[in-house]
């Protein structure tokens, strides 16, 4: 691949389960391998990580394989942990960036340090948020900085395991052209089997680079199992991978294109999403007329939707006809679904 692929488990196990994964991801040409040595976990009582006895692993992976290695930092403590250990590369993960004060703690503890910093999105669709963090890092003398871009918490629970909302992306290209973008797949999957077509997806939008989960056993995974690839599954991947060679120009505008295209395929999911909120909470006031005895059509209260959407659409500069004849085709539908 000739972009920056970063590989390795989601948890540093044992010394030869890291071994085995380092060594099985530099054959596969991984520029960083990763794996997490302090775990964030939703519930407590699952696998936290190891901590600090396998920062010694990561370090014998960089001593041993010459293969740079980073891990995931969530307080002051970590990093200096680390850094005693000489790694250098360290991650921000998506609910630390998410909490400007950890991000702040972590940002004074790398003063000085020349550390290079991968920085995930936060769980929220907060594009300021994640610059934030960035801009902390930035402030005490860290510029050596690659975002990664690992999905948005969601509340229903959709295709990935977390929602990648691409169109985010252009606004964070926009306003700091000058950071590495790359994505988790794995982390927006959730699924060993999504990960190949979002890490596709990433490669069509010009994005720089891959960090992917890859276990030597992953069904034995002591966490995130269902997401992870063998190294056999990563070098599939890999090989199937179309990243565009083209002429610069050309290709700035494929990639200004496939933004575009992923804003308005979010869009038009919103539209869906949204549309089937409207129909569920018809068939409640439904439920709630007939209770009542009330009639189903209101025309005065209809009328005023309708002028209110109208309104909306003249100060939006949508054509008049177009509203009208979406909000008919979803009030005919409302009364049905009532
Ligand atoms: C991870 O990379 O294993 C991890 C916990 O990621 P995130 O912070 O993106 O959930
Ligand atoms: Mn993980």
């Amino acid at each position: 691949m000739n972009k920056l692929l970063i590989a390795g488990p989601c948890s540093a196990e044992s010394r030869e389960q890291v071994l085995q994964a380092a060594r099985a991801v530099k054959e596969l040409g991984a520029d960083i391998f990763r794996a997490g040595v302090w775990k964030p976990r939703t519930h407590p009582g699952c696998f936290e990580g190891t901590g600090a006895p396998a920062l010694d692993w990561l370090a014998q992976v960089r001593e041993t394989l010459g293969l740079e290695v980073t891990t995931e930092v969530a307080s002051a403590q970590h990093v200096r942990l680390c850094l005693e250990k000489g790694i250098r590369t360290l991650w921000i993960g998506a609910r630390t960036t998410t909490n400007p004060f950890m991000v702040q703690e972590i940002a004074d503890a790398l003063k000085g340090s020349g550390a290079k910093v991968l920085v995930k999105n936060p769980v929220n669709p907060d594009v300021d948020l994640w610059m934030g963090a960035v801009e902390r890092l930035a402030s005490n003398g860290i510029n050596d900085i690659i975002l990664v871009h690992r999905g948005f918490s969601q509340g229903l629970a959709g295709r990935y395991r977390n929602d990648p909302k691409w169109h985010l992306l252009l606004q964070v290209r926009e306003r700091m052209p000058q950071l590495p973008l790359i994505c988790d797949p794995s982390h927006i999957a959730g699924d060993s089997e999504l990960v190949p077509e979002i890490a596709q997806r990433a490669m069509d939008l010009g994005l720089d680079g891959l960090m992917i989960e890859c276990h030597p056993d992953p069904s034995a995974a002591l966490s995130d199992a269902s997401q992870q690839l063998s190294p056999a599954r990563l070098k599939e991947l890999l090989d199937s991978l179309v990243t565009r060679v083209q002429d610069s120009s050309d290709a700035a505008y494929r990639d200004r294109l496939e933004m575009l295209r992923s804003q308005i395929d979010s869009l038009d999911a919103d539209i869906i999403d949204n549309l089937a909120r409207r129909m569920e909470i018809s068939r409640q006031i439904g439920a709630l007329k007939r209770e009542n005895g009330i009639s189903i059509v209101q025309p005065v209260r209809w009328g005023r939707v309708m002028q209110d959407a109208l309104q909306r659409a003249a100060a939006s500069g949508l054509e008049e006809e177009l509203v009208n004849n979406i909000f008919s085709l979803i009030h005919e539908a409302s009364v049905r679904q009532q």
